[in-house]
């Protein structure tokens, strides 16, 4: 019977069991860091080759110019003060959490102050941005959009017609908003919070091969999914000529002009008979959906890019069934 990549055995090369002390943890993470536990290039000199392990100080000494490092040199990680073993065991409790990791229940199993998991998933998030592939996709390419942040609070007593206006509105479905209501107006705090509300359009490369799933994904944060809006967008990630299949919004109507557009009819069906859809991207956002329901609780505009990236590149980790393993896509975006 088929299986998804997470529950196949390549997916588990890289568990809690695997790090049970700090020199383990720090061997492991020095790979992690650099691709390989012996040798490796220094990230000073860039001298590839077998330094000096410095084991009570956790550091290495460059063969070449004599300078110390670590494996968080020179990373959004360096001058940590967290132990390598915890640091390890937070970065394998990220990977693997398919819907993203709430910092408070990593707090609870590291040992840790919620504040120091908090932090450091933030600097993991970083790690993942600062090391982004956003070079230009080709072949087939799906896309999508979807909002997050920015839901209103429902009133303390509710009201059946203030309450599908305000749903309509968030969703701007200005036409649905019942015309029976003749004078609606918003809560001021929910007027903030709808300022707060932005669109992710997660862009996916498919790997090419029959239920491979996509390969690559560049994410983007727009005001909404209009043409303007996108079309810079689209014009950086996807090469033209490109094929792209999106849903009938009418913000996609225009990429015709630069690329071989394709659209499925949502309101009629997911896929049509010759196989166009968006489901990749449609996926994407259902986890990401997922992400900020059940974990994350809230995403500000600030770092919603950075949940949407480290989001993406967990994706790409789960779903990759080539050779890359779960612990070699983290090493490839540490650096
Ligand atoms: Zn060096």
């Amino acid at each position: 019977m088929a299986r998804h990549f997470t529950q196949s055995k390549s997916y588990r090369d890289f568990t809690l069991s695997k790090v049970r002390t700090e020199a383990d943890a720090f061997l492991c993470l020095t790979e992690l860091a650099f691709g390989h536990s012996e040798v490796f290039a220094c990230p000073i000199c860039h001298h590839n080759g077998r330094h000096y392990l410095r084991a009570a100080r956790k550091q290495w000494r460059c063969r070449e110019c004599d300078g110390y490092f670590s494996p968080t040199s020179q990373t959004a990680l360096h001058k940590r003060k967290i132990p390598c073993l915890k640091l390890v065991q937070a970065i394998i409790m990220y990977c693997a959490g398919s819907n993203g990791e709430a910092a408070s229940q990593a707090a609870a199993i590291l040992g840790v102050d919620p504040r120091t998991a908090w932090l450091l998933f933030s600097k993991l998030r970083e790690c993942f941005v600062l090391t982004w592939d956003t070079s230009p996709m080709e072949g087939t390419v799906q896309a999508d959009g979807g909002y997050f942040g920015g839901k209103p609070r429902r009133p303390n007593r509710r009201h059946k017609n203030e309450s599908k206006a305000i749903g309509s509105l968030t969703r701007g479905r200005k036409a649905a908003i019942d015309p029976t209501v003749k004078k609606w107006t918003i809560e001021p705090w929910n007027a903030v919070k709808l300022k707060k509300r932005r669109c992710v359009l997660a862009i996916r490369e498919l790997s090419g091969g029959a239920k491979q799933g996509a390969s690559r994904t560049i994410v983007a944060i727009v005001p909404g999914e209009s043409f303007a809006a996108m079309q810079p967008i689209f014009a950086r990630a996807v090469k033209p000529g490109s094929t792209l299949m999106t849903d009938s919004g009418p913000g996609y109507t225009s990429l015709i002009v630069s690329y071989d557009h394709r659209t499925v009819n949502h309101s009629k069906e997911y896929s049509t008979p010759e196989g166009i859809n968006n489901n990749q991207a449609e996926s994407f956002l259902a986890r990401l959906r997922r992400s900020e329901y059940g974990v994350f609780r809230a995403m500000r505009p600030t770092y919603l890019l950075d949940y949407s990236v480290s989001h993406q590149i967990r994706l790409v980790t789960t779903i990759c069934d080539d050779t890359r393993s779960s612990s070699r896509g983290f090493v490839q975006q540490l650096h």
